[in-house]
């Protein structure tokens, strides 16, 4: 990074001209400095600044030419902040702190630009054609389309959050089965937002808004508070049924859940306020957590010590997943939905998903295919020893009383079978 500097200015000396490429900002270090533009007849002064101020940093945040220029009004010292030190930040802010600012920066400009057209209207010439309302868009170009991504995103933030205080959310669950003896062995749970004004919304559409922010946390608790209420009925229905059977529901854990500092108490909290096992409630994560170093790992194994367990998922489709393998413990994997769907078209697939299931079968953990749609897909994961699976083919996700139905019928099959 280059340095700030200091430089003298003469009074009466140009320090920048509208209109000028933005190379520096200034901060007043001593003497006084006007910033003014240029009128038809004479300049139009916009501010006098002291020390301490700082100026000229506009155009160096958004990109766009000096939009007045800036003299010396008597002999000033001026702290030069490079063009580097600043757009380092900005470039490590956040977009939706950099649009806010840029908006800010272009009203700022807006402003300017008004209070010159008013100097004008009341100090001069009538004869002038003036543009009574000043108001010119000066970098509508620099704010383009990002800006409507950005504030679509926003609004869709400020609805998550009013969904989750208006209670929205729903959970629709869908089985997944013993491929061998074709029973249900659980449900994954997923969440679902039904938006008075979108729909029915998939969660493509914002968990990773909502991983990307700490609404997360709070979306990510009400799934455990709501999977750990309906696993209590399931594991009530398994009970009372003739023929009782384990049976769990895995919900999916992003990894930044695990940094709330009160997750493991959340999580222990509702499935004894609920009355659940601690094994019937699996915890889904993705290999993208190893990316997130040793702190995940840590946590995945808290969870296990806690006696939840983790089921890998999306498997195949990160990073390095094989030696974190070797380093601890998974309790089931799931195989990608993208393997699933070619296992009977592409033999290269075949390939790998043979060799998932040898790996898993030599380190003692069942596997579920997960995406099975169709009967030939379903025939080539049990020639193949594939022990579980979910998919279009059993069932799409479906609303909770709908899952219990699934589950009656599948007990009663079971028993009468
Ligand atoms: P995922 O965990 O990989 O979930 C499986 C996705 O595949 C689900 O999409 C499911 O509806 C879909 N699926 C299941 N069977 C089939 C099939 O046979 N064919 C096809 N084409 N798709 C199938 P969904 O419900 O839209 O969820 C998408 C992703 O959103 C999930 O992927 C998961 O990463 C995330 N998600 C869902 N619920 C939660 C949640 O409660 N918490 C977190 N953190 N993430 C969630
Ligand atoms: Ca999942
Ligand atoms: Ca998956």
């Amino acid at each position: 990074m280059i340095p700030n500097k200091k430089r003298r200015y003469a009074a009466g000396e140009l320090i920048f001209h509208e209109g000028d490429f933005g190379d520096c900002a200034f901060i007043v270090e001593s003497g006084r400095v006007e910033i003014f533009m240029e009128g038809p007849v004479e300049k139009v002064c916009l501010n006098i600044l002291g020390i301490g101020e700082i100026f000229g940093e506009m155009s160096v945040i958004d990109g766009s030419p000096r939009s007045a220029s800036a003299v010396a009004v008597e002999p000033c010292e001026l702290i030069i902040v490079s063009r580097e030190a600043i757009s380092e930040r900005i470039e490590g802010a956040d977009p939706i702190v950099r649009l806010l600012i840029s908006m800010l920066l272009n009203r700022m400009r807006v402003a300017n630009q008004s209070a010159m057209n008013a100097k004008r209207i009341m100090n001069i010439d009538d004869s002038e054609e003036v543009d009574k309302t000043g108001i010119k868009s000066l970098s509508k170009a620099s704010l383009s389309d990002q800006r409507d991504a950005v504030l679509e995103k926003m609004r869709l933030e400020s609805e998550l959050k009013q969904a989750l205080a208006d209670d929205e959310f729903q959970l629709h669950f869908q089985p997944i089965k013993n491929l061998k003896h074709n029973f249900i062995t659980g449900f994954e749970a997923l969440i679902r937002w039904n938006s008075p004004t979108r729909g029915l919304v998939r969660p493509d559409m914002f968990m990773s808004l909502a991983e990307e922010t700490s609404l997360i946390v709070p979306v990510g608790r009400w799934v455990i508070d709501k999977a750990c209420e309906c696993l209590a009925e399931m594991e009530s229905a398994v009970l009372s049924s003739l023929a009782p059977r384990p049976l769990y529901i895995s919900i999916n854990i992003s990894g930044r859940q695990f940094s709330d500092p009160q997750f493991f108490n959340y999580l222990t909290r509702a499935t004894k306020a609920n009355g659940v096992h601690h094994e019937n409630l699996k915890l889904e994560v993705t290999e993208r957590i190893f990316m997130e170093g040793p702190n995940a790992i840590h946590a995945i194994k808290k969870c296990r010590s806690l006696g939840f367990p983790v089921m890998l998922d999306d498997f195949g489709t990160g990073y390095s997943s094989l030696s974190y393998l070797a380093q601890f413990f998974v309790d089931s994997l799931k195989i990608d939905q993208s393997f699933v769907r070619k296992i009977t078209t592409d033999s290269r697939t075949l390939a790998i998903v043979k060799a998932v299931l040898k790996m898993a079968e030599g380190l003692d953990i069942p596997v579920v295919a997960e995406g099975i749609e169709t009967e030939e897909d379903f025939d080539m994961l049990r020639k193949l020893n594939c022990g579980y699976g979910q998919g279009y083919l059993f069932s799409r996700p479906v609303e909770f009383q709908k899952a219990m139905e699934l589950l009656f019928e599948d007990l009663r099959v079971g028993y009468a079978g």
